[in-house]
This record gives structure tokens, C-alpha cells and sequence, in this order.
């Protein structure tokens, strides 16, 4: 039998209540996180969509930044969406000047890539180990993936250019799936966290 895993969703910035949201609807047990006490109590974490200099701000002002980078470092299943995406980018290509990341994936990744006139849209994006046919995403000034290490699996591309990542037990997407009515993407990784468990 497969347990219910507790996912928190970090809370300092972006689009939380969707993610939790879809994290319950997708089998798991949902909390906020702001703390690194917190960090103790959970089996994965998700990092949302918002911005990421001002996420990476509130990372250091809440004393996030190193205690996420350990916890992801000693393997906690960890997904981001859009700037949760950049934080977990080993490289940004153009930082704001002390914009730090959590890391965790060995990619480069472009900031607000998609440009200005498309600041957002959606497009329907084919991830090959998600069944059931394409998802749809929705891309908010979101980041490509410009280059990546040969430990990351490339999960999906949208236009030419890497929009869905894995390395091991860490997975992001340039794209929004807790704004759809399609929980796949956040089944897939509650699966991640099940079979880290
Ligand atoms: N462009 C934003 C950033 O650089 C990300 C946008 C988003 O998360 N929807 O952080």
C-alpha cells in the first residue's frame, strides 16, 4: 500500500494555495513552509511560481538558503514550477546581482526566456513519462532550460527549447501545472516522493 506523503510548499513568495491545492488533490498531505524547522517534518517540497530574486531575498532573510541547499543536497524530492525552477538552477545566465539559488539540478537556466510579447500563454507540452496525453502549460514570463549536465533527463521541450527537468529526485518545469485542473505532473512527483520514502 502506498502512503500518504507529507509535501510542504514553500511559503515565502508566489503561488502557494494552488500548489497545495493540487498536492492534496494529487494524494498527498499539503503544508505550508516558512521555517527550517520545518523542513524536519517533511517527505518533499515544492517551490512555486512567483519571482525568483524576491524568492531569493526571502530565502535569506528567512534562513532558507542553506538549510534547502543541504536538504537537497542529502536527497529531500524536491519540484519547482517557473522562478521555483530558477531556484533550483545550479547556474542562472543572467542574475540579478546576488540572486542566489537553491541548486540541485546541473542546468542553466534562462530568466523570462519566452520574452515580452509573449509574457504568457499556453501550449499543450508532451512529457513522455507522464500518460494520458500532453499537458497543457501555462508559461508566465517563464524560464527555458538553456543547457544541461549529463546527469538531468530531459522530460519535456516546448518551441526547441527544455521546459521540464529531472535530476534524480529533484524535477522542475518552466511551466504551471497547479494553475490547470490537471494534477498529473503533481501525482508524478508525489510518486518521486513515495519512492524516495
Ligand atoms: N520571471 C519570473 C522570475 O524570474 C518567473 C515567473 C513565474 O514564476 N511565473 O522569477
Amino acid at each position: 500500500m502506498m502512503g500518504t506523503p507529507v509535501i510542504g510548499v514553500l511559503a515565502l513568495q508566489g503561488d502557494v494555495r494552488e500548489h497545495l491545492t493540487a498536492l492534496a488533490a494529487a494524494g498527498a498531505a499539503a503544508r505550508p513552509v516558512r521555517r527550517p524547522e520545518e523542513l524536519d517534518e517533511l517527505d518533499g517540497l515544492v517551490l512555486p511560481g512567483g519571482e525568483s530574486t524576491t524568492m531569493s531575498k526571502l530565502a535569506t532573510l528567512f534562513g532558507m538558503l542553506e538549510p534547502l541547499r543541504e536538504r537537497i543536497g542529502s536527497g529531500l524530492p524536491v519540484y519547482g514550477t517557473c522562478a521555483g525552477m530558477i531556484m533550483l538552477a545550479d547556474k542562472i545566465l543572467d542574475p540579478r546581482s546576488g540572486q542566489g539559488t537553491f541548486g540541485g539540478i546541473d542546468m542553466i537556466v534562462r530568466r523570462n526566456a519566452f520574452g515580452r510579447q509573449n509574457e504568457s500563454f499556453e501550449a499543450a507540452v508532451e512529457i513522455p513519462e507522464i500518460d494520458g496525453g500532453p499537458v497543457e502549460g501555462v508559461f508566465i514570463r517563464a524560464p527555458w532550460v538553456e543547457s544541461v549536465g549529463a546527469r538531468v533527463q530531459v522530460l519535456a521541450e516546448h518551441g526547441g527549447h527544455i521546459v521540464a527537468v529531472r535530476q534524480g529526485r529533484v524535477l522542475a518545469t518552466s511551466f504551471h501545472p497547479e494553475l490547470t485542473g490537471d494534477h498529473r505532473v503533481h501525482r508524478y512527483f508525489a510518486d518521486m516522493v513515495r519512492d524516495a520514502q
